[in-house]
């Protein structure tokens, strides 16, 4: 596993662009690497900006 830090307003294209440098890529990704990783954090990855839950698991897992 690698961790990394990103700036604020940093593209999952840049992240991906620096791992791949590093011979690393992200295990999951946004279908559109132009959004910033901040802001998929905030308000994508399935969770609702107003209630901060997160939709139940597809498989009932
Ligand atoms: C074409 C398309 C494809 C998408 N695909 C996916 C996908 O595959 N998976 C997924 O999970 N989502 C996906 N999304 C949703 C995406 O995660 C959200 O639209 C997200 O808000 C995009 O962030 P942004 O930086 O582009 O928008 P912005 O408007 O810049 O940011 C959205 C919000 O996040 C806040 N924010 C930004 N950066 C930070 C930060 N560093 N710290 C705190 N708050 C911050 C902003 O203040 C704003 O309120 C997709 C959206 C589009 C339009």
């Amino acid at each position: 596993m690698i961790r990394s830090s990103t700036p604020s307003g940093s593209t999952w294209y840049e992240l991906e662009t620096w791992l791949n440098g590093h011979g690393r890529a992200g295990p999951v990704l946004p279908g559109l690497l132009d959004l910033t990783v901040g802001g998929t954090l905030s308000i994508g990855c399935g969770r609702s900006a107003a209630s901060g839950r997160r939709p139940p698991p597809a498989h009932g897992r």
